[in-house]
């Protein structure tokens, strides 16, 4: 594991900060998987990892799971600029599992606006899951359009466009072990 030293020394001059290393954002997750270990025991679980942004969440987060877990990728895409989110959501790839009568949690990057996650929840619901929950590494309340109801949360952050961890700009950055804010000067080109 790379110490937020060495984070800091290789970090690319795009990002402005490092918000959260990977030693926190380690700790987190194993918190996490012990929380839902705890409620799903004795239950199986299919964990649906949104792609592309929650892959590396997913990949650390199954490993604290003490459960029997069937992963399946589900690919969404919304429409509009590179940044911001406009609720308008294509799905790209559909899960392979039959999710009906199954538990299911729905694992993402972040919750932002909330239009993402309420569009895939509605659609998720009609296949009669016995349970759909909600685990998101990040969320920003602040940008917050609709009523989300997140049942398991990593870090709540400020209203910053953050790359890292899975979450990119424009295709990159997806594979730096930290989440760091993304200089703004560069959204504007
Ligand atoms: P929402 O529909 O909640 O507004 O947006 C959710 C999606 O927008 C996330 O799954 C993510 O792909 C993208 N998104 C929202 N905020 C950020 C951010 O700060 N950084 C990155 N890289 N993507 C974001």
């Amino acid at each position: 594991m790379g110490s937020p030293m060495t984070e800091a020394a290789n970090k690319p001059k795009e990002i402005a900060e490092i918000l959260l290393d990977e030693p926190t954002l380690q700790s987190r997750i194993a918190e996490l998987g012990a929380e839902i270990t705890r409620d799903y025991q004795g239950e199986e679980l299919i964990v649906l990892c949104v792609l592309k942004g929650s892959i590396m969440f997913t990949v650390d987060l199954v490993k604290h799971l003490g459960l029997r877990v069937a992963i399946d990728f589900i690919s969404i895409s919304s429409y509009g600029a590179a940044t911001k989110s406009t609720g308008v959501v294509k799905m790209v790839k559909d899960i392979e599992e039959d999710i009906k009568g199954k538990h299911v949690l729905v694992v993402e990057d972040i919750v932002d606006t909330g239009l993402t996650l309420d569009y895939l929840k509605r659609s998720l619901s009609m296949r009669e899951p016995a349970s759909l929950k909600i685990c998101s590494l990040l969320s920003k309340p602040a940008r917050r359009k609709v009523d989300m109801e997140i049942d398991y949360l990593g870090f709540t952050i400020d209203d910053h466009f953050v790359v890292g961890y899975g979450l990119d700009y424009q295709s990159f950055y997806r594979n730096i072990p930290y989440i760091g804010i993304l200089d703004t000067s560069l959204l504007d080109e």
